[in-house]
């Protein structure tokens, strides 16, 4: 079961060694993004720290983030992965620009399409954070094998975030360390350019189908791989 960890008023995460999700509680609601694992039981997580209805947003589809679902029930999520989705969830789209307040914060949507092709961020700007999903990780592994996954749109999207970096001051990944600082946009966007380019080598997964790519700050798992 994952543990609940206090971030700033009325913002908790909640993670395990895995996966890390966001709850924000407001007066007559709560928000929280992404739902872990199945076996995660991040509802009952939910429901020791409020009471209040839950609206679940989405970063994206991945199993890691979706397996909570079934315990909510219904969520937001950016169309590009509905597909992903387990039947049986009642889902409604999230857009670019869609705005969601909860207590003291206001989240925005930014799309960023690539590591899933619905993958999104939220920003608070007043409180500048970024909520990336995994498409912004100190070292990584960031998943970029499969079907459902775009090397050049993960690019164009880390040049979009980068656009906004100077804007934020805490990233708040869903993997990995946590908060992390806005700098690793350009080293995570460096490095994937980089094993765009061919410049890394690739070095086969012991078990997944895919090969390690390490950049200079950042591991990725992706497939054009040389076997060893
Ligand atoms: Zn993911």
């Amino acid at each position: 079961m994952v543990q609940k960890r206090w971030f700033m008023e009325d913002f908790y995460f909640l993670e395990d060694e895995r996966v890390r999700q966001f709850l924000i509680v407001g007066k007559e609601e709560a928000l929280l993004i992404d739902t872990g694992f199945e076996d995660s039981h991040v509802y009952d997580v939910v429901r020791s720290i409020t009471e209040l209805p839950v609206r679940v947003l989405m970063t994206h589809g991945d199993r890691d983030h979706a397996g909570g679902l079934k315990d909510f029930g219904a969520c937001q999520i950016h169309k590009g992965d509905w597909n992903l989705i387990p039947e049986g969830i009642h889902t409604e789209p999230l857009r670019e620009g869609d705005i969601f307040h909860c207590g003291s914060y206001t989240l925005e949507v930014v799309e960023i399409p690539g590591h899933t092709y619905g993958s999104v961020a939220f920003v608070e700007w007043e409180k500048k954070l970024l909520l990336p999903g995994d498409s912004v990780q100190k070292d990584g592994p960031i998943y970029m094998f499969g079907e459902h996954r775009n090397l050049d749109r993960y690019i164009e999207s880390l040049k979009k975030l980068q656009g906004l970096a100077d804007r934020v001051e805490t990233v708040l990944p869903c993997h990995h360390d946590c908060p992390i600082t806005p700098d690793y946009i350009g080293k995570n966007l460096q490095d994937a350019e980089a094993m765009k380019n061919g410049m890394l080598s690739g070095k086969k997964h012991p078990h997944l189908p895919c090969a390690s790519y390490h950049g200079r700050w950042t591991e990725f798992y992706y497939t054009d791989y040389v076997s060893e």
